[in-house]
Formats: structure tokens, C-alpha cells, sequence
């Protein structure tokens, strides 16, 4: 990797953490946790990028990519998934295997009520369903009051569970590519 393509990547990087608290928070997390560096490079992959839970490296297709504040965030929080939320990581979660729905949905669920396209909703974005686009839009505005607050799940821990894998399930019917079998637990990290 060159000097520029180096810069570039440090600057989306920089970007990506600059997007609001909770992008910061997930960025600072692996900062700050002692013996891990993430490995960064631009090498062909499927789709924008990958996270490589085995090499804790993320990959880029191209260039462009490896710039991509949208890109960088998404992988940046599958490598917040492996190095800090799950005690025993996400290797086992590859694409295709059990919980690799889980993880995706996670990504985008975090992406949504992190409003981070404005107030476009991207969980559902496969679906033509435009009733359930609507039940899920009218979810994140309950979760966030309206796109106001981050959400307190202490209040409704299970209502949300409910909801988190309704919704799921429909992530994961509506999209091929993360149709995987889900794991219907989900473990809250106290
Ligand atoms: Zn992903």
C-alpha cells in the first residue's frame, strides 16, 4: 500500500469515527483495546469489503472502497462485533453459516437508528413489501423518538427482542445473499 492510498484510508477512517457518538464510541473501542490491530489493505474482495475475523484485517475491492466512509463504517462495526460484543467473536459467522444473518441485520439495525443516511430506513431496503418498510420505519422512529434520542433498551428489553427478530426474519427472507440461518437468542452484554 503506498503512501496516498494510506492517507486516504486514515482519513476515512477518521471520517467514519466523526459521523456521530455511537460510530465514535465503536471506532474508540477498538482503539483502545490493548493488543489488537485491525489490518487494513486493498486486495479484491467480494462485494466493497470484507472483515476477516481470522487475519482481524478488513479488505477492500478497490481503491474507491477502501475511501468509502459508508464502507469503512460498515466493516469497522463487524470488527467491533468480533474484538468487543461477542466474547468469542464472529469467525464462526462467515457468510452462509447460522448467525451470519444475525450479524448483518445487527450492522444495518445499528446503521438505521444511527439515522446515518438521514432518515431513509436500509434494513428493508430488499423488500417490496412497502407496508412492512413502513412497519419497520415506523419501529426505529419509536426506538429513537422520532430520530431524537439513542435508544434506551433498558426500558423495553423484551418488546424490542420481539421486534428485533420479527424484523429479522424478514432481513433474511428478503435478501439472498444474507439468507442464513438465524440463532434466535440474542445475548445482551451486561
Ligand atoms: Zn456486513
Amino acid at each position: 500500500m503506498n503512501s496516498t492510498q494510506r492517507t486516504n484510508i486514515k482519513n476515512a477512517v477518521q471520517d467514519a469515527a466523526d459521523l456521530n457518538c455511537a460510530t465514535y464510541v465503536v471506532n474508540m473501542a477498538l482503539a483502545n483495546k490493548p493488543d489488537l490491530a485491525i489490518g487494513i489493505c486493498v486486495d479484491g474482495t467480494l462485494g466493497n469489503g470484507t472483515y476477516n475475523a481470522a487475519t482481524k484485517s478488513i479488505v477492500f475491492s478497490t481503491n474507491f472502497a477502501s475511501t468509502h466512509v459508508e464502507v469503512i463504517r460498515h466493516e469497522l462495526f463487524h470488527a467491533y462485533q468480533d474484538n468487543i460484543a461477542y466474547s468469542g467473536g464472529i469467525g464462526n459467522y462467515s457468510l452462509g453459516e447460522p448467525v451470519y444473518s444475525n450479524i448483518e441485520f445487527e450492522q444495518a439495525l445499528f446503521h438505521d437508528i444511527m439515522m446515518l443516511h438521514g432518515s431513509s430506513a436500509t434494513a428493508m431496503n430488499y423488500s417490496e413489501d412497502e407496508q412492512l418498510k413502513g412497519q419497520y420505519k415506523t419501529w426505529i422512529d419509536s426506538l429513537t423518538n422520532n430520530g431524537t434520542e439513542y435508544p434506551d433498551f433498558s426500558a423495553n428489553w423484551s418488546t424490542f427482542e420481539t421486534k428485533y427478530f420479527e424484523f429479522l426474519e424478514e432481513f433474511k427472507d428478503t435478501n439472498p445473499y444474507y439468507n442464513a440461518p438465524i440463532i434466535g437468542t440474542l445475548n445482551r452484554k451486561h
